[in-house]
């Protein structure tokens, strides 16, 4: 009769499955503290723990800061970063006038991060916040054709809640700028994909254009663009409330 004997891989593969089932009870962990707090660059002496249940969440993307200045004004030397924080800014006060909770990937000139992979991955865990309604990152456009003018707004390409979101921002956008009615646009970019919420990018206009750039540089025209997105938002919201019962 053959004695009964330890299996060695048996063991092995029991002590490795134990070491598996403690890393990803310690990775839950880990990810259900930290959802209780926000990285540092996003709105200051927030955490997610005082965000009321009910509250809808709006994260802002000021686009570019610090080293990355963005485009940069063909006239006039104005640089998109400073100009997508002013227009951020105003859209947030906006948004938490009419109810909204607001977190912002940054309120500050600077940028996430010392590089720009750094400053990317910050962004991302703060645009990836399960918590947020919807996503809207801010930026001006420059392209070689100084011709092309006004707001562009894209939105994730397959999603129809990014869509919806894009039109109703466009329709404001247009209405308020006395412009034509113009089509939204599907893109797959960073900030559209890693949202798991309806994420829009508002390109409120173009610095390589004469006109738009005048107007940009203005306090009042940025007001505008604010004001604006966020009639366009609250619609969204407003609409989602009406036609879906959830
Ligand atoms: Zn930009």
């Amino acid at each position: 009769m053959r004695r009964p004997r330890f299996d060695k891989k048996k063991i092995a593969d029991f002590a490795l499955s134990l070491l598996v089932l403690a890393g990803t009870l310690c990775l839950a962990w880990m990810g259900l503290t930290e959802k209780r707090t926000l990285p540092a660059s996003a709105s200051p002496g927030i955490t997610l723990g005082d965000i009321p249940d009910d509250a809808c969440v709006i994260i802002i993307d000021a686009g570019h800061g610090g080293f990355d200045g963005g485009a940069v004004g063909t006239e006039t030397g104005a640089i998109e970063a400073e100009l997508n924080l002013s227009i951020a800014k105003t859209l947030a006060d906006e948004l938490t006038k009419s109810g909204f909770y607001v977190i912002m990937t940054r309120s500050g000139d600077g940028a996430l991060g010392d590089t720009k992979s750094e400053d990317m991955k910050a962004r991302g865990e703060i645009i990836g916040l399960e918590r947020a309604d919807a996503v809207v990152s801010i930026h001006i456009n420059k392209f070689r054709d100084r011709t092309v003018s006004g707001p562009m707004v894209f939105y994730m390409k397959g999603s129809e809640a990014g869509k919806s979101l894009a039109d109703s921002i466009m329709f404001s956008l247009c209405e308020k700028l006395g412009r034509a009615p113009r089509y939204t646009n599907p893109e797959d970019l960073f900030v559209l994909r890693v949202p798991k919420a309806p994420s829009v990018l508002i390109e409120c206009g173009f610095l390589s254009n004469a006109a738009d750039e005048a107007l940009l540089v203005t306090p009042e025209h940025r007001e505008n663009i604010a004001k604006a997105a966020a009639e366009g938002i609250k619609n969204y919201f407003a609409q989602m409330k009406s036609g879906d019962p959830r």
